[in-house]
């Protein structure tokens, strides 16, 4: 029993024991890899709009400090537990390995629901998260980013907290903040672009032209969005999207730059159009060439994993896909080209490492320089897994995973074991 039990942990320690497994990796070693090395509970509490005191609960992990600081995302959601944060910060190990960065996976963040708090409310709280976290994070100890229910400015709140109580300006504590607070071009589009530019990557290796080919994303938010938006220029017909409000579904392509001024401006996709709603519950099985899952956890199992009529699954959203459903998947290969979301969503990492370079460094890069070094590295990392998924039989996923756990374990093994 440990502290992190529950069913996103499960996922993640189910997902680990496959790939030691497969690189026969002793038991004694497997909990030294697989078990976060720090977790930290704080309590927030707030003054609310009304004048009554409020407190949330807040989280952060960070799974190893083996190879630099730790790197993850800050989620603001009511599904968040100290289990789901553990998880997501393993994944996070995994991915900075796969893709070659000198860092470790962390998470944090906090149960709340952003849509139900003020926005005064939510830069308190958002500062006060930060303050909580002083005597765990540093520059070099551990960075923080947003996810799920954060984003720039959440960012630049987090910075400034960080930075008053040091009395200077340390903008390499956070990444994905805004340009004017010292963060990088191309960031905020970063992570829907390395999935368009991935699933563009597979479609043309399938031989499928961009211009004929259909796209159906769920989730509109950062990732779901620039990854609509990206296809959409591509010449891909986006023909479904959705987000917590609902879904719509026009045949011959939504007006995606149209529906992202909608949503900036209204935070959601509803209200767009009346005519063209949709079941959300049936967006994961629309027929499609690219299906991007980019909302949240475990939405496609086994059911769903069997119902697929994409041709590549490009997992924009961490941990979309159930182990069970990857035991489908695995039959499907040949339909189905899985790209698996330690590889597929690592171009947010990836450019928010960038980042943390030109602020230690005080020295800017051009966005062309940021995206076209970003799909570089998502090439290479492209490269190796399918390398490695054939020359050992084994999936997408488990490659990708197995390339992420050996770097860590070779890491580890020549550091050795303290003291
Ligand atoms: P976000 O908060 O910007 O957007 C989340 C979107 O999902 C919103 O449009 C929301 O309405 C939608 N959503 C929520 N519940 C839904 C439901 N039941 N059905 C359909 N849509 C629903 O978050 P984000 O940053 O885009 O992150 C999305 C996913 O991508 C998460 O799994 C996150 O961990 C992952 N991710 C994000 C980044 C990044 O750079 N932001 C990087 C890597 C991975």
């Amino acid at each position: 029993m440990t502290v992190y039990a529950g069913p996103v942990f499960a996922m993640a320690a189910n997902q680990f024991n496959v790939i030691a497994n497969h690189l026969e990796i002793p038991l004694d070693e497997r909990a030294r890899l697989l078990m976060p090395k720090r977790a930290v509970t704080v309590s927030c509490p707030i003054h609310r709009d009304d004048g009554t005191v409020a407190v949330f609960e807040g989280y952060r992990v960070q799974h190893h400090l083996t190879m630099g600081p730790t790197k993850g995302g800050t989620r603001f959601s009511p599904s968040v537990d100290i289990g789901e944060v553990a998880a997501l910060a393993i994944w996070m190990s995994w991915k900075c390995a796969l893709v070659g960065l000198p860092y470790g996976g962390a998470k944090g963040g906090i149960n709340v629901d952003p849509s139900k708090i003020s926005p005064r409310e939510l830069e308190v709280l958002s500062r006060r998260y930060m303050q909580e976290m002083i005597p765990f994070v540093g520059p070099h100890t551990d960075v923080m980013a947003p996810d799920m229910g954060t984003n720039e400015q959440v960012m630049a709140w987090f910075m400034d907290t960080y930075s008053m109580y040091q009395g200077r300006t340390v903008t390499e504590i956070v990444t994905g903040k805004p340009v004017a607070s010292g963060g990088t071009l191309g960031r905020r589009e970063a992570t829907g672009r390395g999935v368009a530019h991935l699933a563009k990557r597979v479609l043309k290796e399938l031989s499928i032209s961009l211009n004929n080919a259909t796209a159906v994303i769920q989730g509109f938010g950062n990732v779901g969005s620039y990854a609509a938006l990206q296809l959409h220029h591509c010449g891909l017909k986006v023909i479904a999207v959705s987000d917590h409000t609902g879904a719509l579904h026009h045949a011959d392509g939504l007006d995606i730059p149209a529906l992202m001024r909608h949503a900036d401006a209204h935070g959601s996709i509803a209200g767009f159009s009346n005519e063209l709603h949709f079941d959300p519950e049936e967006i994961l099985t629309l027929a499609c060439d690219v299906l991007v899952p980019a909302a949240m956890e475990r939405v496609i199992d086994a059911k769903v994993a069997d119902n697929l009529k994409c041709r590549v699954l490009a997992e924009g959203a961490n941990g979309p896909t159930t182990p069970d459903a990857d035991l489908v998947l695995e039959k499907r290969q040949d339909e189905i080209f899985l790209i698996p979301d330690i590889l597929c969503n690592s171009g947010g990492v990836v450019v928010s490492y960038f980042e943390w370079v030109q602020d230690l460094q005080q020295l800017f890069w051009e966005e062309e320089e940021v995206t076209q070094r970003e799909y570089h590295i998502l090439d290479r990392a492209f490269d190796q897994m399918v390398a490695r998924s054939k020359a050992d039989k084994i999936s997408h996923r488990t490659a990708a995973m197995a390339i992420g756990v050996e770097k860590v374990r070779a890491a580890k093994k020549t550091r050795g074991l303290f003291p």
